[in-house]
């Protein structure tokens, strides 16, 4: 299926006169075809479409909803070897990476499919009337969760696949029955091209109404500003820069109707190293975190960015094994010229503060828009005093903070922004320090681990992908992960509903599934 550059606006393809290429980033080499430019027409267009889909898709069962999201599986699958070469050249991510992101997009639209048959995402809650209660009678109360209207995803530069135009905001929102329109990522607009094909093709095959799904590729702010200024827009999903979630948040703030973001900014993901577990495995952890931080040349809003330890012989073991293991590591070709340069420059900044001193560099390479991992430390009191240096460097780079004791460790953690992830390396020897720092982690992160790595990031029921700002604008959800079906939904409250007026779940004896009956917890 050739890539198309067309805009995707329900079931019609549209061609504008204005367009804009993509380079590879490995070669510099301009890819074919041209993509189409949407403007304040289109915009005008896919949101219309949106509106109108929504009063039909909202009522859809459930089982149709499922079926459409596993189609869409099935015809994301059916692109073949030609998505993963699309992805590969215009993000240079390894074929092998891309596979296992395919699979991971699949799985997460196959995951909400089995979440929609399991009916407990309606929230349903039955408070039947006491009609004898005194001094007042009860009267009957019966909560569901309705979807909250048309999503605008944005597409986000490191997962082209996982995160983009099938990715988990939009298996979510459309699980939860809000059409989506995406604002594809300019940097890889074909890979968003051909998924779109394949969205499209599902919502033909599972007969629903067309404006369920559009994409809008363009290269300018204006799409994405004027998307979620409009009226018919009711959330928004985002993966990005803290600077482009914070003017969308701004714009939907600012809207007659502000309606919620969801963005998903900047986060440097602590990693606490215990003195027992330092005592036991230096030399293994520094070989692990240098995995975990090379990932993907570092490029994942879980990279461990940011080390805490107390000063010691074992602690300058955990540096030389990390140090030997990155000089070890090649660098790669980052996503964009505009990331590269970005971890450049934050790379730069360290490496010149004065407080900062560095510890080790990856290998060199000779490749185009290479980043190449780097590793330094500082002590624990200047981190306090001198804040910046704990900004996210997006891309293989992590600083080591040296602390004297243990309320230098506390207070360095106290005084960092939110994050997504918080990791303790610990034994058993450990568990008195370790319980006392977790208060703090808990209000820090939306994910804590023990004695693992924050990259590589479960689909399931109980993954909290989000945390307190600035990890995400909204830390009451998760972007990963069936949970985030809520994003998209909200309570209604039906009092004293005629039986023939409720929705079907909610009438008398017509409730399966998991809910709460006066209160109690109920599975059928
Ligand atoms: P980005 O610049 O924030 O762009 C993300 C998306 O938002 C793109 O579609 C972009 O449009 C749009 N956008 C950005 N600012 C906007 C604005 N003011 N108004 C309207 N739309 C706007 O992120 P990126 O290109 O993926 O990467 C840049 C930096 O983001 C990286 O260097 C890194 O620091 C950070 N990042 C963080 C994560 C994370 O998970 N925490 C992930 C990826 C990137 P265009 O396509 O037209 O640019």
């Amino acid at each position: 299926m050739p890539v198309s550059g067309d805009l995707f606006i329900g079931s019609q393809r549209v061609k504008k006169s204005e367009t804009f290429f993509v380079s590879s980033p490995a070669t510099g080499e301009k890819l074919q075809p041209g993509f189409s430019v949407a403007g304040p027409e289109e915009i005008e267009r896919a949101c219309n479409l949106a509106w109108t889909a929504f009063h039909t898709y909202r009522e859809l069962d459930p089982e149709s909803r499922a079926r459409f999201l596993e189609t869409a599986a099935d015809q994301i699958m059916a692109l073949g070897d030609e998505l993963l070469e699309r992805a590969h050249a215009e993000t240079a991510l390894p074929i092998a990476r891309l596979t296992g992101e395919r699979a991971r997009t699949v799985g997460q639209l196959r995951l909400f499919a089995t979440e929609l048959r399991n009916g407990g995402w309606m929230g349903i809650r039955i408070d039947p009337a006491m009609p004898d209660r005194k001094p007042l009678p009860r009267p009957d109360l019966r909560l569901r969760k309705i979807p909250l209207g048309p999503v605008v995803v944005f597409g986000a530069s490191n997962f082209p696949l996982a995160f983009s135009v099938a990715g988990g905001d939009t298996a979510a929102a459309l699980a939860a029955g809000c059409p989506v329109i995406v604002k594809g990522h300019s940097a890889h607009p074909g890979t968003s091209d051909l998924v779109a094909q394949a969205m499209t093709e599902a919502v033909k095959i599972c007969k629903l109404p067309e404006g369920v799904f559009s994409l809008l590729n363009g290269n300018s702010r204006a799409l994405g500003a004027g998307l979620v200024a409009h009226p018919h827009v009711k959330a928004v999903g985002f993966t990005g820069s803290r600077a482009g979630g914070l003017a969308l948040v701004k714009i939907a703030n600012e809207r007659p109707e502000p309606i919620p973001v969801y963005a998903e900014m900047s986060s440097i993901n602590p990693v606490v190293l215990l003195p027992g577990a330092l005592a036991a495995r230096a030399e293994e952890i520094g070989k692990g975190f240098v995995a975990s931080l090379t990932m993907g040349v570092g490029q994942f809003c879980t990279n461990p960015g940011l080390v805490l330890a107390l000063e010691g012989p074992d602690l300058e073991k955990f540096i030389a094994s990390a140090s030997a293991a990155l000089g070890q590591v090649a660098p790669a070709t980052m996503l964009t010229p505009g990331i590269h340069s970005a971890y450049e420059q934050g790379v730069e900044k360290l490496a010149n503060h004065s407080r900062v001193k560095l510890l080790a560099r990856g290998a060199e390479g000779t490749g185009m828009h290479c980043g190449r991992g780097a590793l330094f430390s500082i002590a624990a009191e200047d981190v306090l005093k001198h804040p910046e240096v704990t900004e996210e460097v997006f891309g293989a780079s992590s600083l080591i903070v040296r602390c004297a004791n243990e309320k230098e460790l506390l207070d360095t953690l106290e005084h960092l922004e939110g994050q997504l992830t918080a990791t303790l390396h610990l034994t058993d020897a450990d568990l008195p320090l370790a319980s006392r720092l977790l208060p703090t982690l808990e209000r820090k992160a939306g994910r804590v681990l023990a004695n693992g790595w924050p990259t590589g990031v479960e689909v399931t029921h109980a993954m909290v992908h989000g945390g307190p700002f600035p990890a995400t604008s909204d830390s009451r959800s998760t972007s990963v992960g069936t949970l985030a079906i809520e994003r998209f939904l909200r309570p209604v409250c039906y009092q004293d509903f005629p039986d023939a007026l409720l929705p079907a779940p909610l009438r008398q004896d017509a409730t399966k599934g998991p809910h709460r009956y006066d209160g109690a917890y109920r599975t059928e």
